[in-house]
């Protein structure tokens, strides 16, 4: 079910500020649904900066449910031992099934036949076994209605679930965390503020870090330019092979500096101070290479 529409609310707000900012007139409402044995979790990481806002302005809703609200036992049992011995308990399929379907409200099946899921919908394990969760995998998520998070703990979740229940399984990276929360709430944070309107900046989420440096991104003054291989190319201040890696990788993001310009006598680039926008341009797409290069290499092969 696509449950997005025109933002109504956020033009109102921009027609009240006298701005008449259409930017603003963004498809409402992306939906998340996390699953969890702790709900009281997310009230910090929900309350502040662009996630608060962008809830408050209805670009984003948020449900989070408490898994134990699905058991039937009068101890709310969510976990059960490992069939095959060993340490630890493992989350139990029931609940999150039972809590999936309700909030879907729909079936998913079972082993004779099994529901297809929406394709604008995702239903995400948080698992230290999954695929890697990158900037691309926010990207993705940022053009779905509704991602359900399910939050594991303890030794993990019974693999039905993220065989038959998940459409993914996700990891935030190679390491192993004591539960799922704070990588849910860490994919939330990455993914709303990439929706329409969520920074108030169009702007500052195209030149960031993980994206292609897009030359005119930079301030408005476009670099490249007409002077061929193997000199430097005219307006970008790079060798041309650089220029092939500033346009076909990933990179960092460029260094930022303020006030002051001299702070215990490191200064900042003078190129930055002198208020030339092409050249800024050229500097601050050659740093992010620079930077790419010495930090993450791995960005860079082809
Ligand atoms: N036995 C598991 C770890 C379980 S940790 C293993 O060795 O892989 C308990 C829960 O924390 C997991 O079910 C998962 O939901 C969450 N978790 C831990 N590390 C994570 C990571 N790197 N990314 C996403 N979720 C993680």
């Amino acid at each position: 079910m696509s449950v997005r529409g025109l933002n109504f609310l956020a033009l109102a707000e921009e027609r009240a500020n006298g701005t008449h900012n259409f930017v603003w007139l963004h498809w409402l409402l992306m939906r998340f649904d996390l699953i969890t044995i702790f709900p009281e979790f997310f009230t910090g990481p929900l309350d502040h900066g662009i996630l608060r806002r962008a809830r408050e302005t209805g670009l984003v809703e948020v449900h989070v449910q408490d898994l134990r609200v699905f058991t039937k036992d009068r101890h709310r049992t969510v976990d059960d031992r490992p069939f095959g011995g060993g340490e630890g308990m493992v989350l139990k399929p029931e609940p999150l099934f039972e809590a999936v379907e309700a909030l879907l409200g729909r079936g998913v099946g079972d082993a004779t036949q099994q529901t297809a899921c929406d394709p604008k919908t995702a239903i995400v394990l948080m698992s230290a076994a999954g695929e890697l969760f990158t900037q691309e995998t926010a990207r993705r998520y940022a053009q779905l209605d509704r991602v359900f998070l399910l939050c594991g703990r303890y030794e993990g979740v019974d693999e039905r679930v993220a065989e038959h229940l998940a459409t993914e399984e996700i990891s935030i990276g190679d390491f192993v965390l004591s539960g799922g929360e704070l990588p849910a709430a860490l994919i939330l944070d990455a993914v709303a503020r990439l929706l329409p309107g969520a920074l108030g900046n169009e702007a500052s989420s195209q030149n960031e870090s993980f994206s292609k440096m897009s030359p005119r991104g930079l301030g408005g003054a476009a670099a490249g330019g007409a002077s061929p291989a193997p000199t430097r190319t005219g307006g970008s201040g790079l060798w041309a092979n650089d220029e092939a890696a500033a346009n076909n990788h990933l990179l960092l993001d460029y260094p930022h500096y303020t006030r002051p310009a001299d702070y215990r006598g490191w200064v900042v680039p003078e190129v930055l101070i002198g208020g030339n926008h092409a050249e800024v341009a050229k500097w601050r797409r050659s740093a992010a290479l620079e930077k790419t290069r010495r930090k993450r290499p791995d960005l860079l092969l082809p």
